[in-house]
């Protein structure tokens, strides 16, 4: 082969049960990880199942493409498994029995006591001119074609038997014929802003990235309570990567202030811990509509036990005024789900703890039990102590889960502010 560089490349998954509800394709998620590690870029993947036509079309649009194709499945021995017939079809190479393969094959089955099936022997069908990946794991052994000036791979769908070719031999293989550039990515999370935000904000910034010789891409990603944008770039050093990665974070972090959280892909949850860490304090959370999300989350960190102290789900209006003294009065005045009780419970847990702050969660995640004054997702926040009194009331859309995960997401984020207008 005159191999061009390889740059970018198509993933195809067949198997007709990835176009079900019940399989999903993993390989592809897996694979797009390795190949963007060698600076290859995916620019298409493709899902079609166990179907020659559809197949042969797929495989002829990605080699129109990309400079690699990569495809998953379809090379067992039953006769809905294609590829190897697609790819010596559309590639033009016949295909040709090989007995070492048929050896192989018929070794591992009298390695179990069986006889080889005859339906095997499709499985030593090699188009001419490929050469064969070993599979340590299964029968089938992958493809490696070098067609005109472009790779086509074909490994087997299972993921066991997938992951160690990919690591091993196809990796071997690839990486002399890739640019020996580097992919590098950067992630900066921000909360307490919605996507059309942060976009609008950072709009003027990505105009000047594309001016430059150095182009950094970003993509964005919305979850509850949070934003992310993933960037990227691709140059001949990693040290000219990072350096045009960290002058790109910086910029954003220019325009997002402090509503980013993380550059280095913290869970916020951490960056609270860390920062209750660096203070010496620890926090006491009373949750009510969040049944204990906060707490749950404070605790998926190892070591929070020298910060986080004592986290209660006061869910009864009699819990809140027994174990927080939470004045009766003031549930009756201002309703459960107010300001004035995410403060009280706030305080109430922090004086049990002894704690320096305190955190209040209070609100109605639904699907019932909204007024018109105190719609489904309205929830109070209240952090009180050491660093003073904060409170505010948002109204979160969404199903249960998702009004419980951004009320989370938001007692997270309002701690953080706290924590960092303090120090
Ligand atoms: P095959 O090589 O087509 O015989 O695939 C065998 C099995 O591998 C399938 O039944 C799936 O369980 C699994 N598999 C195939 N393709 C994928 C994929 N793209 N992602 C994850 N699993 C897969
Ligand atoms: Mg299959």
């Amino acid at each position: 082969m005159n191999a061009t560089v390889i740059d970018t490349a198509a993933i195809i998954a067949v198997g007709s049960e990835l176009l079900t509800p019940y399989r999903a394709d993993t390989n592809s998620v897996f694979l797009t990880a390795r190949l963007n590690e060698l600076a290859i870029e995916v620019r298409g993947k493709l899902i079609v199942g166990d179907d020659r036509k559809r197949l042969a079309r797929g495989l002829e649009r990605s080699l129109d493409d990309a400079d690699l194709v990569v495809l998953t499945g379809g090379l067992g021995p039953t006769d809905d498994d294609v590829t190897r017939d697609v790819l010596a079809q559309v590639l033009g190479m016949p295909l040709v029995e090989q007995r070492e393969i048929v050896e192989v094959i018929q070794k591992r089955f009298s390695a179990r006591g069986l006889g080889m099936p005859r339906i095997n022997r499709r499985q030593a069908l090699v188009p001419r001119g490929a050469e064969l990946i070993p599979n340590a794991r299964g029968t089938a052994p992958g493809l490696w074609v070098e067609w005109r000036k472009q790779v086509v791979v074909a490994l087997p769908g299972p993921p066991r038997e997938l992951k160690p070719m990919v690591d091993g031999p196809v990796r071997e293989r690839l990486a002399p014929l890739t640019s020996g550039s580097h992919l590098a990515r950067r992630v900066v999370a921000v909360a307490g802003s919605t996507e059309s935000h942060v976009e609008e904000r950072v709009q003027p910034v990505y105009a000047r990235w594309r001016q430059r010789a150095q182009v950094v891409k970003a993509t964005i990603l919305a979850g509850p309570g949070q934003v992310e944008l993933h960037l990227s770039t691709r140059v001949s050093s990693m040290p000219e990567a990072e350096a045009a990665l960290d002058l790109a974070v910086e910029e954003l972090v220019a325009v997002l202030g402090c509503d980013v959280y993380t550059t280095v892909g913290l869970p916020l949850e951490r960056v609270v811990g860390d920062r209750l860490r660096a203070l010496s304090w620890r926090v006491a959370l009373a949750e009510s509509c969040t049944g204990g999300l906060v707490a749950s989350r404070l605790t998926d960190i190892p070591g929070s036990s020298t910060y986080f102290d004592l986290g209660v789900v006061t869910y009864a209006n009699a819990a809140k005024t027994d174990f927080l003294n939470v004045p009766t009065s003031l549930i009756e005045v201002h309703g459960a789900v107010s300001e004035p009780v995410a403060l009280a419970m706030a305080s109430g847990v922090a004086i049990r703890a002894a704690a320096e702050i305190g955190v209040g969660v209070t609100g109605t995640a639904g699907p019932t039990g909204g007024t018109d004054a105190k719609p489904v997702g309205t929830v109070c926040v209240a952090v009180t102590g050491a660093a003073g009194e904060r409170v505010r009331t948002f109204t979160f859309s969404g199903d249960r889960d998702v009004v419980k995960r951004q009320a989370s997401q938001a007692a997270l984020d309002m701690l953080r502010r706290m924590l960092d207008a303090h120090g």
